[in-house]
Protein backbone atom coordinates (compact mmCIF):
# COMPACT_ATOMS: atom_id res chain seq x y z
CA UNK A 1 0.00 0.00 0.00
CA UNK A 2 2.73 2.34 0.66
CA UNK A 3 4.31 1.36 -2.73
CA UNK A 4 1.28 2.61 -4.21
CA UNK A 5 1.04 5.72 -2.47
CA UNK A 6 4.91 6.52 -2.24
CA UNK A 7 5.61 7.72 -6.15
CA UNK A 8 2.54 10.42 -5.93
CA UNK A 9 2.97 11.48 -2.01
CA UNK A 10 7.01 12.22 -3.29
CA UNK A 11 5.73 14.19 -5.96
CA UNK A 12 3.11 16.28 -3.92
CA UNK A 13 5.95 17.13 -1.84
CA UNK A 14 8.10 17.88 -4.61
CA UNK A 15 5.47 20.29 -6.17
CA UNK A 16 5.04 21.91 -3.29
CA UNK A 17 9.19 22.20 -2.67
CA UNK A 18 8.82 24.25 -5.84
CA UNK A 19 5.71 25.62 -5.57
CA UNK A 20 7.48 27.54 -2.31
CA UNK A 21 11.04 28.25 -4.33
CA UNK A 22 8.74 30.07 -7.12
CA UNK A 23 6.73 31.98 -4.24
CA UNK A 24 10.33 32.78 -2.83
CA UNK A 25 11.89 34.15 -6.00
CA UNK A 26 8.61 36.18 -6.75
CA UNK A 27 9.16 38.14 -3.71
CA UNK A 28 12.61 38.20 -3.88
CA UNK A 29 12.25 39.71 -7.17
CA UNK A 30 9.40 42.08 -6.14
CA UNK A 31 11.72 43.40 -3.37
CA UNK A 32 8.79 42.21 -0.07
CA UNK A 33 11.23 39.48 1.45
CA UNK A 34 11.61 40.98 5.05
CA UNK A 35 15.29 41.84 5.14
CA UNK A 36 16.90 39.42 7.12
CA UNK A 37 19.56 41.69 8.57
CA UNK A 38 18.13 45.01 9.97
CA UNK A 39 21.13 47.48 9.56
CA UNK A 40 22.07 49.39 12.83
CA UNK A 41 22.31 53.24 12.06
CA UNK A 42 24.29 54.99 14.70
CA UNK A 43 24.16 58.66 14.18
CA UNK A 44 27.51 60.38 13.84
CA UNK A 45 27.59 63.40 16.09
CA UNK A 46 28.03 66.60 13.68
CA UNK A 47 29.45 69.34 15.70
CA UNK A 48 28.81 73.25 14.49
CA UNK A 49 28.75 76.15 16.49
CA UNK A 50 29.68 73.57 19.11
CA UNK A 51 26.89 71.85 19.19
CA UNK A 52 25.64 68.48 18.07
CA UNK A 53 23.42 68.67 15.50
CA UNK A 54 22.23 65.54 15.22
CA UNK A 55 20.74 65.89 18.55
CA UNK A 56 18.23 68.09 16.69
CA UNK A 57 15.38 68.84 14.27
CA UNK A 58 17.58 71.12 11.99
CA UNK A 59 15.83 74.00 10.08
CA UNK A 60 17.86 76.63 7.43
CA UNK A 61 16.72 79.53 6.60
CA UNK A 62 18.17 82.01 4.44
CA UNK A 63 18.04 85.20 5.11
CA UNK A 64 15.60 87.30 2.45
CA UNK A 65 16.56 91.06 0.76
CA UNK A 66 15.06 93.29 3.77
CA UNK A 67 14.04 90.60 5.90
CA UNK A 68 13.66 91.43 9.51
CA UNK A 69 14.73 89.44 12.92
CA UNK A 70 11.55 90.02 14.02
CA UNK A 71 9.89 88.58 11.02
CA UNK A 72 11.95 85.48 10.84
CA UNK A 73 12.02 84.32 14.94
CA UNK A 74 8.05 85.05 14.72
CA UNK A 75 7.94 83.07 11.81
CA UNK A 76 9.83 79.93 13.98
CA UNK A 77 7.36 80.12 16.33
CA UNK A 78 9.92 82.50 18.66
CA UNK A 79 7.01 84.28 21.28
CA UNK A 80 7.22 88.55 21.28
CA UNK A 81 8.31 88.24 24.51
CA UNK A 82 11.49 86.26 23.15
CA UNK A 83 11.63 88.66 20.64
CA UNK A 84 12.13 91.48 22.51
CA UNK A 85 14.29 90.09 25.09
CA UNK A 86 17.40 89.66 22.31
CA UNK A 87 16.19 93.27 20.96
CA UNK A 88 17.23 94.44 24.03
CA UNK A 89 20.53 92.45 24.94
CA UNK A 90 21.24 93.28 20.55
CA UNK A 91 23.48 96.12 21.88
CA UNK A 92 25.40 94.09 24.05
CA UNK A 93 25.78 91.21 21.83
CA UNK A 94 25.14 91.74 18.20
CA UNK A 95 23.33 94.43 16.51
CA UNK A 96 20.27 92.43 15.16
CA UNK A 97 19.89 95.21 12.61
CA UNK A 98 23.11 93.92 10.95
CA UNK A 99 21.76 90.46 9.76
CA UNK A 100 22.85 90.41 6.39
CA UNK A 101 20.77 88.95 3.18
CA UNK A 102 22.53 85.91 1.76
CA UNK A 103 23.57 85.03 5.06
CA UNK A 104 21.73 81.90 7.42
CA UNK A 105 19.88 81.13 10.40
CA UNK A 106 20.43 77.48 11.62
CA UNK A 107 17.13 76.93 13.25
CA UNK A 108 17.40 73.80 16.05
CA UNK A 109 14.33 71.90 17.42
CA UNK A 110 14.20 69.02 19.57
CA UNK A 111 13.63 65.79 17.88
CA UNK A 112 10.25 64.56 18.40
CA UNK A 113 8.58 68.63 18.70
CA UNK A 114 5.65 68.31 16.51
CA UNK A 115 4.81 72.00 17.38
CA UNK A 116 8.32 73.05 15.87
CA UNK A 117 9.30 75.37 19.39
CA UNK A 118 12.91 76.46 18.94
CA UNK A 119 15.46 75.60 21.38
CA UNK A 120 18.10 77.40 20.37
CA UNK A 121 18.77 79.21 16.66
CA UNK A 122 22.18 80.35 14.77
CA UNK A 123 22.95 83.19 12.59
CA UNK A 124 25.94 82.62 10.63
CA UNK A 125 27.46 85.78 10.48
CA UNK A 126 30.10 84.90 8.12
CA UNK A 127 31.90 81.53 7.33
CA UNK A 128 33.92 82.14 10.86
CA UNK A 129 32.04 84.07 12.91
CA UNK A 130 28.14 83.47 14.29
CA UNK A 131 25.64 84.07 16.89
CA UNK A 132 23.42 81.73 18.94
CA UNK A 133 20.30 83.23 20.40
CA UNK A 134 19.74 80.38 22.69
CA UNK A 135 15.81 79.75 23.65
CA UNK A 136 15.85 76.24 25.97
CA UNK A 137 14.90 76.98 29.84
CA UNK A 138 16.42 80.63 29.89
CA UNK A 139 17.45 82.97 27.27
CA UNK A 140 20.73 84.45 26.31
CA UNK A 141 22.54 85.40 23.34
CA UNK A 142 26.36 84.93 22.50
CA UNK A 143 28.80 85.05 20.02
CA UNK A 144 31.13 82.31 18.46
CA UNK A 145 33.93 81.12 16.20
CA UNK A 146 34.74 78.30 14.23
CA UNK A 147 37.64 76.74 14.92
CA UNK A 148 39.57 77.19 11.22
CA UNK A 149 41.75 74.37 10.12
CA UNK A 150 44.55 75.11 7.81
CA UNK A 151 45.30 72.50 5.31
CA UNK A 152 48.00 71.86 3.07
CA UNK A 153 46.88 70.97 -0.80
CA UNK A 154 48.76 69.76 -3.68
CA UNK A 155 46.62 69.94 -6.83
CA UNK A 156 46.77 69.39 -9.88
CA UNK A 157 44.43 69.82 -13.08
CA UNK A 158 44.97 69.22 -17.39
CA UNK A 159 42.47 71.90 -18.67
CA UNK A 160 39.25 70.45 -20.73
CA UNK A 161 36.90 73.34 -21.53
CA UNK A 162 38.07 76.11 -18.89
CA UNK A 163 40.14 76.95 -16.33
CA UNK A 164 37.55 77.89 -13.94
CA UNK A 165 35.32 74.40 -14.87
CA UNK A 166 38.67 72.34 -14.89
CA UNK A 167 38.94 73.90 -10.70
CA UNK A 168 35.51 72.63 -10.07
CA UNK A 169 36.19 69.52 -11.49
CA UNK A 170 38.71 68.70 -9.91
CA UNK A 171 37.28 69.97 -6.40
CA UNK A 172 39.50 72.94 -6.28
CA UNK A 173 38.64 76.57 -5.24
CA UNK A 174 37.86 78.20 -8.61
CA UNK A 175 39.05 81.49 -7.18
CA UNK A 176 42.83 80.37 -7.18
CA UNK A 177 42.07 80.59 -11.18
CA UNK A 178 41.75 84.31 -10.66
CA UNK A 179 44.83 84.13 -8.57
CA UNK A 180 46.52 82.44 -11.06
CA UNK A 181 45.98 84.86 -13.97
CA UNK A 182 47.87 87.52 -11.33
CA UNK A 183 50.12 85.51 -10.53
CA UNK A 184 51.57 84.86 -14.11
CA UNK A 185 49.79 88.39 -15.74
CA UNK A 186 52.81 88.92 -17.61
CA UNK A 187 53.71 85.45 -18.57
CA UNK A 188 50.85 83.74 -19.49
CA UNK A 189 48.47 85.01 -21.54
CA UNK A 190 44.62 83.42 -19.85
CA UNK A 191 42.46 84.75 -22.40
CA UNK A 192 44.53 82.48 -24.87
CA UNK A 193 44.35 79.05 -22.72
CA UNK A 194 43.96 75.66 -25.00
CA UNK A 195 43.06 72.46 -23.76
CA UNK A 196 45.53 70.54 -22.58
CA UNK A 197 47.34 72.94 -20.61
CA UNK A 198 47.68 71.82 -16.97
CA UNK A 199 48.64 73.14 -13.41
CA UNK A 200 50.03 71.92 -10.46
CA UNK A 201 49.50 74.05 -7.78
CA UNK A 202 50.91 73.80 -3.90
CA UNK A 203 48.87 75.70 -1.51
CA UNK A 204 47.45 76.60 1.97
CA UNK A 205 43.24 76.17 2.55
CA UNK A 206 41.08 77.37 5.66
CA UNK A 207 38.90 75.01 6.05
CA UNK A 208 35.57 75.71 8.74
CA UNK A 209 32.99 72.23 9.51
CA UNK A 210 35.23 70.79 5.69
CA UNK A 211 34.03 73.76 4.13
CA UNK A 212 37.15 76.13 2.38
CA UNK A 213 36.64 79.45 3.73
CA UNK A 214 39.77 80.79 2.56
CA UNK A 215 42.67 80.51 0.22
CA UNK A 216 46.06 81.20 2.01
CA UNK A 217 49.33 81.14 0.77
CA UNK A 218 50.27 79.88 -2.68
CA UNK A 219 53.84 78.46 -2.43
CA UNK A 220 54.67 77.31 -5.69
CA UNK A 221 52.53 77.06 -9.00
CA UNK A 222 53.83 75.11 -12.74
CA UNK A 223 51.37 75.86 -15.60
CA UNK A 224 52.20 74.54 -18.59
CA UNK A 225 50.55 76.50 -21.54
CA UNK A 226 51.54 75.51 -25.29
CA UNK A 227 53.58 73.03 -23.99
CA UNK A 228 55.88 75.50 -22.09
CA UNK A 229 56.48 74.92 -18.51
CA UNK A 230 55.76 78.62 -16.09
CA UNK A 231 57.11 78.14 -12.70
CA UNK A 232 56.14 80.92 -9.86
CA UNK A 233 57.73 80.09 -6.15
CA UNK A 234 56.68 82.55 -3.38
CA UNK A 235 59.49 83.84 -1.68
CA UNK A 236 59.98 86.59 1.51
CA UNK A 237 63.39 87.89 2.00
CA UNK A 238 62.76 88.13 5.05
CA UNK A 239 60.04 87.46 7.84
CA UNK A 240 59.53 91.00 8.01
CA UNK A 241 58.16 91.53 4.69
CA UNK A 242 55.64 90.21 2.43
CA UNK A 243 57.24 87.85 -0.22
CA UNK A 244 56.96 88.14 -4.01
CA UNK A 245 56.61 85.66 -6.97
CA UNK A 246 59.66 84.59 -8.38
CA UNK A 247 60.09 82.12 -11.29
CA UNK A 248 62.48 78.84 -10.91
CA UNK A 249 65.75 80.97 -11.21
CA UNK A 250 64.68 84.26 -9.03
CA UNK A 251 63.62 86.57 -11.29
CA UNK A 252 60.08 88.20 -11.08
CA UNK A 253 57.30 87.36 -12.04
CA UNK A 254 56.24 90.97 -12.61
CA UNK A 255 56.88 93.96 -15.06
CA UNK A 256 57.80 97.05 -13.41
CA UNK A 257 54.53 98.72 -14.34
CA UNK A 258 50.95 97.57 -14.77
CA UNK A 259 49.44 97.93 -18.44
CA UNK A 260 47.09 100.20 -16.80
CA UNK A 261 46.30 101.95 -13.37
CA UNK A 262 42.18 100.47 -13.59
CA UNK A 263 40.93 97.43 -14.10
CA UNK A 264 38.16 96.75 -16.54
CA UNK A 265 38.44 100.06 -18.19
CA UNK A 266 38.54 101.40 -22.25
CA UNK A 267 41.10 104.20 -23.11
CA UNK A 268 39.04 107.09 -23.97
CA UNK A 269 42.03 109.76 -25.14
CA UNK A 270 45.78 108.60 -25.80
CA UNK A 271 48.64 110.00 -25.59
CA UNK A 272 49.39 113.11 -28.20
CA UNK A 273 51.03 115.65 -28.80
CA UNK A 274 48.47 118.09 -30.40
CA UNK A 275 44.58 117.43 -29.69
CA UNK A 276 41.18 119.30 -29.24
CA UNK A 277 40.52 119.72 -25.31
CA UNK A 278 36.62 119.37 -24.86
CA UNK A 279 36.28 121.75 -21.95
CA UNK A 280 38.99 124.55 -23.20
CA UNK A 281 38.26 124.27 -27.05
CA UNK A 282 41.82 124.62 -27.60
CA UNK A 283 44.22 122.49 -29.85
CA UNK A 284 46.45 121.43 -27.06
CA UNK A 285 48.63 118.60 -26.48
CA UNK A 286 47.31 115.61 -24.34
CA UNK A 287 50.58 113.91 -22.18
CA UNK A 288 48.98 111.78 -20.66
CA UNK A 289 46.43 108.31 -21.66
CA UNK A 290 42.96 108.82 -19.90
CA UNK A 291 41.22 105.59 -18.51
CA UNK A 292 37.15 105.94 -18.69
CA UNK A 293 35.93 104.09 -15.80
CA UNK A 294 32.84 104.28 -13.30
CA UNK A 295 32.87 106.59 -10.35
CA UNK A 296 34.70 105.18 -7.39
CA UNK A 297 36.81 102.28 -9.59
CA UNK A 298 39.95 101.69 -7.43
CA UNK A 299 43.16 103.48 -9.44
CA UNK A 300 46.27 101.25 -8.41
CA UNK A 301 49.47 102.61 -8.44
CA UNK A 302 51.39 100.74 -11.35
CA UNK A 303 54.72 100.01 -9.52
CA UNK A 304 56.37 100.01 -6.40
CA UNK A 305 57.15 103.58 -5.12
CA UNK A 306 57.03 106.15 -3.43
CA UNK A 307 54.43 109.09 -2.89
CA UNK A 308 55.76 112.53 -3.73
CA UNK A 309 52.34 114.95 -3.64
CA UNK A 310 48.56 114.09 -3.06
CA UNK A 311 46.61 117.11 -3.11
CA UNK A 312 43.56 119.26 -4.81
CA UNK A 313 44.90 120.91 -7.87
CA UNK A 314 42.38 123.79 -10.11
CA UNK A 315 43.12 121.44 -13.22
CA UNK A 316 44.55 118.48 -12.02
CA UNK A 317 41.64 118.06 -9.35
CA UNK A 318 42.72 115.19 -6.75
CA UNK A 319 45.78 113.88 -7.59
CA UNK A 320 48.44 112.00 -6.82
CA UNK A 321 52.07 111.52 -7.84
CA UNK A 322 54.83 108.46 -7.08
CA UNK A 323 58.31 108.42 -7.59
CA UNK A 324 59.22 105.18 -8.81
CA UNK A 325 63.43 105.73 -8.79
CA UNK A 326 65.51 108.13 -10.37
CA UNK A 327 64.51 107.46 -13.78
CA UNK A 328 60.67 107.27 -13.65
CA UNK A 329 57.76 108.65 -11.92
CA UNK A 330 53.53 108.73 -12.75
CA UNK A 331 50.99 111.05 -12.15
CA UNK A 332 46.84 110.02 -11.89
CA UNK A 333 44.06 112.79 -12.26
CA UNK A 334 40.93 113.38 -11.70
CA UNK A 335 40.22 111.29 -8.41
CA UNK A 336 36.88 111.66 -6.78
CA UNK A 337 38.89 110.59 -3.83
CA UNK A 338 42.50 110.00 -2.79
CA UNK A 339 43.01 106.72 -0.78
CA UNK A 340 43.28 106.76 3.06
CA UNK A 341 47.08 106.97 3.73
CA UNK A 342 48.21 108.22 0.99
CA UNK A 343 50.09 111.36 1.50
CA UNK A 344 54.09 112.25 0.50
CA UNK A 345 56.48 109.91 1.91
CA UNK A 346 54.29 107.24 2.14
CA UNK A 347 55.90 103.70 0.25
CA UNK A 348 52.89 101.94 -1.96
CA UNK A 349 53.29 98.79 -3.81
CA UNK A 350 52.37 97.76 -7.03
CA UNK A 351 48.51 97.25 -7.74
CA UNK A 352 47.94 99.28 -4.52
CA UNK A 353 44.83 101.31 -4.22
CA UNK A 354 45.55 104.73 -4.48
CA UNK A 355 42.74 106.83 -4.91
CA UNK A 356 39.27 106.61 -6.83
CA UNK A 357 38.11 107.22 -10.45
CA UNK A 358 36.28 111.00 -10.51
CA UNK A 359 35.89 114.23 -12.44
CA UNK A 360 37.54 116.43 -10.33
CA UNK A 361 39.29 119.70 -12.16
CA UNK A 362 39.33 120.08 -15.62
CA UNK A 363 37.14 117.07 -16.87
CA UNK A 364 33.62 115.96 -18.74
CA UNK A 365 33.54 112.65 -17.06
CA UNK A 366 34.52 109.67 -15.20
CA UNK A 367 38.14 109.08 -15.68
CA UNK A 368 41.62 108.84 -15.03
CA UNK A 369 43.92 110.74 -16.72
CA UNK A 370 47.64 108.57 -16.62
CA UNK A 371 50.62 110.38 -17.10
CA UNK A 372 53.99 109.02 -17.46
CA UNK A 373 57.28 110.51 -16.66
CA UNK A 374 60.93 109.71 -17.80
CA UNK A 375 64.18 111.50 -17.15
CA UNK A 376 61.51 114.49 -15.50
CA UNK A 377 59.67 114.30 -19.50
CA UNK A 378 56.18 112.98 -20.20
CA UNK A 379 55.81 110.18 -22.44
CA UNK A 380 53.57 107.72 -23.65
CA UNK A 381 53.62 104.61 -21.20
CA UNK A 382 52.46 102.69 -24.23
CA UNK A 383 54.99 103.48 -26.18
CA UNK A 384 57.92 101.98 -23.42
CA UNK A 385 59.61 99.01 -23.35
CA UNK A 386 59.09 98.19 -19.80
CA UNK A 387 61.36 95.63 -18.20
CA UNK A 388 60.72 92.87 -15.93
CA UNK A 389 60.77 94.24 -11.82
CA UNK A 390 63.97 94.07 -10.48
CA UNK A 391 65.34 90.40 -9.92
CA UNK A 392 66.24 89.66 -6.19
CA UNK A 393 68.97 90.47 -4.84
CA UNK A 394 72.41 88.15 -5.27
CA UNK A 395 72.76 88.11 -2.16
CA UNK A 396 69.05 86.48 -1.57
CA UNK A 397 69.99 84.20 -4.30
CA UNK A 398 71.36 81.35 -2.18
CA UNK A 399 68.74 81.44 0.35
CA UNK A 400 66.11 81.67 -2.43
CA UNK A 401 67.42 78.18 -4.05
CA UNK A 402 67.61 76.15 -0.72
CA UNK A 403 63.98 77.37 0.04
CA UNK A 404 62.60 76.87 -2.87
CA UNK A 405 64.24 73.29 -2.98
CA UNK A 406 62.13 71.24 -1.39
CA UNK A 407 59.17 72.68 -2.84
CA UNK A 408 60.04 72.55 -6.49
CA UNK A 409 60.81 68.69 -5.57
CA UNK A 410 57.16 68.43 -3.96
CA UNK A 411 55.90 70.24 -7.10
CA UNK A 412 57.46 67.53 -9.65
CA UNK A 413 56.60 64.78 -7.64
CA UNK A 414 52.82 65.67 -8.54
CA UNK A 415 50.85 63.93 -10.88
CA UNK A 416 48.57 65.69 -13.39
CA UNK A 417 45.11 64.62 -12.33
CA UNK A 418 43.16 64.03 -15.96
CA UNK A 419 39.40 64.83 -15.10
CA UNK A 420 37.11 61.88 -15.70
CA UNK A 421 35.82 62.49 -19.26
CA UNK A 422 39.49 61.40 -20.37
CA UNK A 423 39.58 57.87 -17.84
CA UNK A 424 36.00 57.48 -18.80
CA UNK A 425 37.12 57.76 -22.45
CA UNK A 426 40.37 55.58 -22.18
CA UNK A 427 38.11 53.05 -20.13
CA UNK A 428 36.19 52.93 -22.82
CA UNK A 429 38.76 52.05 -25.34
CA UNK A 430 40.20 49.05 -23.29
CA UNK A 431 36.93 47.78 -23.13
CA UNK A 432 36.63 48.06 -26.68
CA UNK A 433 39.90 46.13 -27.39
CA UNK A 434 39.12 43.67 -24.68
CA UNK A 435 35.80 42.47 -26.34
CA UNK A 436 37.62 42.52 -29.83
CA UNK A 437 39.91 40.19 -28.25
CA UNK A 438 37.86 37.64 -26.78
CA UNK A 439 35.68 37.87 -29.95
CA UNK A 440 38.74 36.87 -31.62
CA UNK A 441 39.47 33.92 -29.19
CA UNK A 442 35.86 32.61 -29.91
CA UNK A 443 36.81 32.31 -33.88
CA UNK A 444 39.91 30.95 -33.13
CA UNK A 445 38.35 27.67 -30.67
CA UNK A 446 34.66 27.18 -32.25
ZN1 LIG B 1 43.89 113.26 -19.70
Amino acid sequence: MVKQYGPSVALILFAIIIAVWVVEIVIELRGEKPQKQVAVVREEAVFKYGINLNDFKVLNHLVKPNELFSEIFSQYNVTAGAINYFVSKSGEVFNLKKIKAGNSFTVLCEKNDSLMIPKMLVYEESKVNYVVFNLDDSLYMYRGQSSVERKHREVSGVIQSSLYATLEQNNIDPSLAVRMSEIFAWSVDFYKIQNGDKFKIIYDEDMVNGRSVAIGEISAIVFNSGGKDNYAFYYSKDNAHEGDYYDENGNSMKKQFLKSPVKFSRISSRFTIKRFHPVTKIWKAHLGTDYAAAYGTPILATADGVIENAQFKVFNGNYVKIRHNGEYKTQYLHMSKIAKGIRPGVRVRQGEVIGYVGSTGLATGPHVCYRFWKDGAQVDPLHQKLTFADPLPAKYKTDFMTKTKNVSTGLNAITYTEHNIAVQKQMAEDEEEAIGQSEELVRKFF
